[in-house]
């Protein structure tokens, strides 16, 4: 019997305390994770992030042409910022099997966009092993929007401000 997909919708978070929500996101991460599209490498991931309160889940999505693949992490991140919020306060993954898996080096930068640097991440096994760290830690001298500015980069075309 095929098991019933996960529910992807967002979840109103137990707690708003990043720390205490943790075990919260991991829940939320490991059911999330049996929607994963992953035909090609059989490497589910789940993802939460804990965003203005809510809970925000996404699953790793592969696809034929592997460059398109999407991880987790962004999923999530992808779905708390549709919803309107531009700061996340809490991440969990669940993934891989022999170790708990970290985010990838992109993902670690795409949460840098969102995250404090002091902003809790956890990463655990679906048998519940599991690292607890920071997003410092995982990602130390970050690049992010204050090294364009130190550039004198140019700003956006008009048109691009009107529709942002
Ligand atoms: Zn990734």
């Amino acid at each position: 019997m095929a098991s019933r997909p996960a529910r992807s919708s967002v979840r109103r978070a137990v707690r708003r305390d990043p720390q205490a929500a943790l075990p919260e996101l991991l829940r939320a991460a490991a059911r999330v994770r049996r929607n994963a599209h992953a035909p090609y490498s059989n490497f589910l991931v789940g993802a939460a992030v804990l965003a203005g309160g809510e809970v925000f889940v996404g699953a790793n999505v592969e696809n034929s042409s592997f460059p398109l693949g999407v991880c987790a992490e962004r999923s999530a991140v992808s779905a708390a910022v549709s919803a309107g919020h531009a700061r996340i306060d809490a991440v969990a993954i669940v993934g891989g099997a022999l170790r708990p898996v970290p985010p990838c080096g992109g993902c670690r930068q795409v949460l840098s966009e969102f995250c404090a640097r002091d902003v809790p991440v956890v990463y655990a096994t679906p048998d519940g092993e599991k690292i607890e760290t920071t997003l410092a830690d995982l990602l130390p001298q970050a690049f992010s929007n204050a090294d364009l500015k130190a550039t004198g980069a140019p700003k956006p075309p008009s048109r691009l401000k009107r529709i942002s």
